[in-house]
């Protein structure tokens, strides 16, 4: 199923438009914390991305077997990948191979033979491509989000399923969802990095990513609670 289309059938289902990052890492959370955590936000949340930090800390094989256990969710792996096209690819098939939905790579590369042919493999396989096209950091403004708009106009002829952009700058949000149409947006930057609940969907974006703000909570499962009463499917301002 692509990107859309399961953000249409869980988000309703859930009543909810939040996305958990989960960049943990051992020793202080554990593959256990993980599998608890998954089951006990499952009613609550969209989707699950996977950072890098976990991947390297659990291993990619463990990740999977998480993955795997519970579908419920969406998977996206947030690989930030931004390489030439050959090296997308054997990174995509690992992704794909481990279970996820999703993966998140950069645009900034260029297309032809980078990120084109990655996005294309990835698309073939099921595996729904996710571009970052502008970043949430203060120093996204030095570099990347100024070629933003090139970077989305470019993708929009290759199937690419989703786009991240900041909750921090909504102005990204406000100017490009017009562009990219049906596809989906994710917006990273709630919370921690200090935007608001819900401030990212009521300009525009379809799912809200917060990561440190619930697992670095002493309970994460009454935050994921706390969330899920903002971000409402229909929220309205
Ligand atoms: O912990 P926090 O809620 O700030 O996590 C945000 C997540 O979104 C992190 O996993 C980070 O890698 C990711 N991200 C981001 N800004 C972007 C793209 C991704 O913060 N532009």
């Amino acid at each position: 199923m692509n990107l859309r289309h399961m953000v249409d059938d869980i988000g309703p289902r859930k009543d909810s438009r939040l996305v958990v990052a989960l960049d943990v890492r051992r020793p202080r959370w554990s593959l256990e914390w993980i599998r608890a955590f998954v089951e006990e936000s499952s009613n609550y949340i969209v989707g699950i991305k996977i950072g890098v930090p976990s991947i390297l800390s659990f291993g990619l094989e463990n990740i999977s077997r998480v993955v795997n256990g519970f579908r419920d969710v969406i998977w996206i792996a947030d690989m930030k990948l931004a390489d030439i096209g050959y090296v997308g690819r054997l990174i995509v098939d690992e992704i794909s191979n481990a279970g996820f939905d999703a993966i998140i790579m950069h645009g900034f590369v260029g297309f032809e033979k980078g990120v084109g042919d990655t996005i294309v493999y990835a698309s073939d396989k099921g595996l729904s491509p996710i571009l970052v096209a502008a970043m949430s950091h203060p120093g996204g403004e030095e570099y990347l989000n100024r070629v933003s708009g090139d970077i989305l106009m470019k993708s929009i002829d290759y199937p690419v399923e989703g786009y991240i952009l900041p909750a921090t700058f909504t102005k990204y949000i406000r100017f490009y969802r017009k562009m990219v149409g049906e596809r989906v947006i994710l917006s990273p930057g709630v919370g921690t990095q200090g935007a608001k609940p819900g401030s990212a969907v009521l300009n525009g974006a379809d799912l809200e990513i917060i990561g440190r703000w619930i697992y670095m909570d002493e309970s994460p499962i009454s935050r994921v609670r706390e969330l899920h009463g903002v971000l409402r499917w229909h929220l309205q301002g």
